[in-house]
């Protein structure tokens, strides 16, 4: 469904992604970790094109992706994306930022953008805080209007980068059960994440990233349990 071949990318004198080769089938959970600097987020980024790349090339769907104009608006809203910070709309409520993009991208009416995002709410755990604001809601719940309002975009894939990172540690596993969830009805995911638990539980392959590359991909049992890589092992024991 995401297909990465030899993609490159440099800030300034910086590799930052270094002939990534990356494939992720329908309905796969990929989690991608390595240490701080390694170009996770960026990897993310290029997926959706808030960074161009240099080299190589990123298809959606047998499709490479949009340069511009409307088809760019149309990608960000088939590849939804969740950050580590919610970036939901301050002035509008719940629900009104999980409608907006149903109306402004999708051009749904706003009597079914309305339906569709009560259903969303109620299926992440929040449909009890609809009228709100932003910020009368705990990060926990915040982010998960996040997730839903990339749902309501009715994406291909999900891209979650460090979704849980900003959280304090009881909001944590509400937000990773949403997501959990999500994997089982067959979403396509691309998580970035240091919950390993996650990553064991819900991730059918793991992709480890130092420096720009992809060091090594397999299986979270194989790679939690026998790295192949000297890099992977260190990174393991330092987060482990
Ligand atoms: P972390 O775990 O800390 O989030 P990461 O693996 O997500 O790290 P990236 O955010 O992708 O890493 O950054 C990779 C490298 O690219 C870092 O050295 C970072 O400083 C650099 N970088 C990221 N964005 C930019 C930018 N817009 N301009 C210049 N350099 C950048
Ligand atoms: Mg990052």
């Amino acid at each position: 469904l995401v297909v990465l071949d030899n993609v490159n990318k440099h800030f300034g004198a910086l590799h930052v992604l270094q002939d990534i080769d990356l494939t992720i089938n329908r309905g796969e959970v990929v989690v991608v970790i390595g240490p701080s600097g390694s170009g996770k987020s960026t990897l993310c980024r290029t997926i959706n094109r808030l960074e161009t790349i240099d080299s190589g090339s990123i298809t959606i769907d047998g499709k490479p992706l949009p340069q511009e104009g409307r088809e760019l608006a149309r990608l960000r809203a088939d590849v939804g994306m969740v950050f580590q910070s919610f970036n939901l709309f301050a002035h509008k409520t719940v629900l009104e930022n999980v409608m907006l993009g149903q109306t402004k991208v999708r051009r749904t009416d706003k009597a079914a953008a309305a339906n569709k995002a009560r259903a969303l709410l109620d299926r992440v755990g929040v449909g009890t805080q609809a009228d709100k604001y932003p910020a009368q809601l705990s990060g926990g719940q915040q982010q998960r209007v996040a997730i839903a309002r990339a749902l309501a975009m009715d994406p291909k894939v999900m891209l979650f980068d460090e979704p849980t990172s900003a959280l304090d540690p009881e909001m944590i596993n509400e937000v990773l059960d949403v997501m959990q969830q999500l994997a089982r009805d067959g979403m396509t995911m691309i998580v970035v994440t240091h919950e390993m638990g996650f990553a064991r539980s819900a991730a059918n392959r793991v992709v480890f990233m130092a420096d720009g590359r992809i060091v090594e991909e397999a299986e979270p049992n194989q790679f939690f349990n026998n790295p192949r890589s000297e890099r992977a092992r260190d990174f393991l024991s330092k987060i482990l």
